[in-house]
């Protein structure tokens, strides 16, 4: 995602207690921390209709406030943009797909839903979705939650062809189906408690700075890589259910990490896995992603 809309919103618990003067209360602290972070890990847990696994989203945060910040985000996203007249040929083309692509969703999530003995939950049903293409060199594109949309101009050299692109943009659609800007929201949620922990148990700045990047490198990273992944193969279903050739998501994601260079946007690098992993993954989906295309693109689907 180009930006996220949820920002870290930082944490008041630096504050430092009672350091040395009673040695267990240290523990206490952070045994309270434990215990606070467990049922907050524990009392949040859903299982993801798309990938049948169990996923940590504040169960206090409905679809309406997250469209609601996601239609926030996409307003400040715009304003400082500049999006290219509705009416141009290639808003038109990139609104066409993303139409075909959002009339696949509700059977993709059902099938992908029986495919884990779940039922699937249609939490995109109220979204309102939108695409703009904005002028831009950055090869990128995102879906805020809600189904605000965006292309970039210059990922239209790197995609090539509307197949290509629609790849693209099913990953981008399948972040904001898979609830990922929430599932992230809580994931800053434990790590404040984290810091809040460190803070009050009397843990000095570089014992705090080194148990955060310990998390980051083994929780956070590998949880932002699995999302990739995952969005991967929900997109990939999208794309072949709504009649696009999946097999030029091979091609697409070579050229994409050959334009990336070393500076590509954030969203298509540090948290992607590795060019040579993703492509096998995808290798590894194609014959599924083919019997997809086979079942869910039915005539008068495809403008092609
Ligand atoms: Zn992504």
């Amino acid at each position: 995602m180009r930006q996220d809309p949820f920002g870290n919103q930082g944490n008041g618990g630096q504050r430092r207690r009672g350091g040395g003067l009673f040695g267990n209360i240290r523990w206490v602290i952070l045994l309270g921390f434990a215990v606070y972070g467990g049922c907050y890990y524990f009392g949040n847990r859903s299982v993801d209709p798309y990938t049948g696994e169990k996923v940590l989203i504040d169960s206090s945060l409905n679809a309406s406030e997250e469209k609601a910040m996601g239609l926030q985000a996409y307003q400040e996203i715009l304003a400082q943009e500049r999006p290219v007249d509705p009416n141009s040929q290639i808003a038109r083309q990139v609104r066409e797909i993303a139409n075909r692509l959002i009339a696949k969703v509700d059977v993709v999530e059902t099938s992908l839903a029986q495919e884990h003995g779940l039922q699937p939950q249609h939490f995109a049903k109220d979204f309102e979705w939108d695409v703009n293409v904005l002028q831009s060199d950055e090869a990128n594109a995102f879906c805020l939650p809600g189904g605000k949309m965006a292309v970039y101009t210059g990922l239209i050299p790197v995609a090539q062809n509307a197949d290509a692109l629609a790849v693209v943009m099913g990953h981008e659609i399948a972040h904001a189906l898979l609830r990922h800007g929430a599932q992230r929201m809580a994931q800053q949620k434990l790590t404040q408690i984290g810091q809040m922990a460190g803070a009050a148990s009397g843990m000095d700045v570089q014992q705090q700075q080194m148990m955060m990047s310990a998390m980051g490198y083994g929780y956070l990273l590998p949880y932002a890589r699995s999302h990739e992944t995952q969005a991967d193969e929900v997109g990939l279903m999208l794309a072949a259910a709504a009649c696009f050739n999946p097999e030029e998501a091979v091609p697409l994601w070579q050229r994409m990490s050959q334009a990336s260079g070393g500076q590509a946007p954030p969203e298509f690098s540090s948290t992607h896995p590795n060019p040579g992993t993703r492509i096998q993954n995808l290798q590894a989906l194609m014959p599924k992603a083919l019997e997809y295309r086979q079942r869910y693109c039915t005539a008068g689907a495809a403008a092609r």
